[in-house]
């Protein structure tokens, strides 16, 4: 008897213990029910996927500035920083072979997971053979092979790309370009890739150093989107790469650049996920 009322005892112990920490899980996931969740919790939630379309205002001129051959430390970061300074999206098209050591490998996850700021973009593996064009072109086989490498090493979430050395443009079976690229361009289209060629190009000399002022970047920008001379109306991609901004002179232009653009309220800063030709079909 004295044996069977321990264990009663010990039994009626642990249905007891169990019961409350069931009941006591309960009350936890009732008070987190409870619990008003701060604005920016929210934003964290709603964090569109890449390439989510967007809806166009047609009093607005949308800007794409599109940066190239990242990881390049420390311009890459220097220009991050300006972009998230003046509060401007933008995308890096970056090159797989400049992924060289962890640091940089950090850069480039720190633009992969700033989206909707920051689009990660394609710009081959081999920035087209180390800069052999030419012979690039010629083999659109391991053209397209070194692209899908990029990609798989930089982990791009999405096919948009940048053809090294070559304003070529391919959306949706519209291609054009210079007659070396298309082969190459038309079977990455045929995989229903973007390839996003640029409007305007803030130009360099002696590899780094910004070739036009500030000014006349602006300059230049109004006149296109005045005369509609860009390849979509109310867009325009701007090219530049990421080293000319190095020192504190050259970053200062950008900034200026930016900050002067931001002055017109119909200027909208997009990524490039958003143009018209790629948006939507993905
Ligand atoms: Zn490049």
């Amino acid at each position: 008897m004295k044996k069977n009322s321990t264990f009663t005892l010990l039994f009626s112990f642990l249905v007891f213990t169990f019961l409350s920490s069931c009941n006591n899980e309960n009350n936890i996931i009732s008070k987190a029910d409870n619990v008003k969740l701060p604005d920016s919790a929210k934003e964290v939630v709603t964090i569109p996927t890449p390439g989510t379309p967007i809806k166009y205002d047609s009093s607005k001129r949308y800007i794409f500035l599109t940066w190239d051959d990242a990881p390049q430390p420390p311009a890459s970061n220097i220009c991050k920083r300006i972009f998230e300074q003046q509060g401007v999206k933008a995308t890096f098209f970056m090159v797989g072979m400049h992924q060289t050591d962890n640091r940089r490998k950090n850069f480039v996850d720190s633009i992969r997971n700033a989206y909707p700021q920051f689009l990660l973009a394609n710009h081959s593996h081999s920035h087209g053979f180390r800069n052999k064009y030419k012979l690039f072109y010629s083999k659109p086989d391991s053209a397209v092979k070194d692209f899908l490498y990029a990609e798989k090493e930089l982990n791009i979430p999405l096919k948009i790309i940048r053809f090294p050395g070559s304003n070529t443009w391919a959306n949706n079976g519209k291609i054009k370009g210079p007659k070396s690229t298309l082969r190459t361009a038309k079977i990455l289209d045929s995989l229903g890739y973007h390839v996003i060629g640029w409007d305007a190009e803030w130009e360099f000399i002696n590899n780094d150093i910004p070739k036009q002022t500030a000014e006349q970047m602006i300059a230049n920008v109004n006149g296109l989107f005045n005369s509609k001379r860009t390849n979509n109306p109310n867009c325009i991609v701007i090219l530049a790469h990421d080293r000319m901004f190095g020192t504190p002179a050259h970053a200062a232009e950008l900034e200026k650049f930016i900050i002067e653009l931001k002055k017109d309220s119909r200027n909208v800063f997009e990524t490039i996920d958003h143009y018209p030709a790629v948006q939507g079909k993905q």
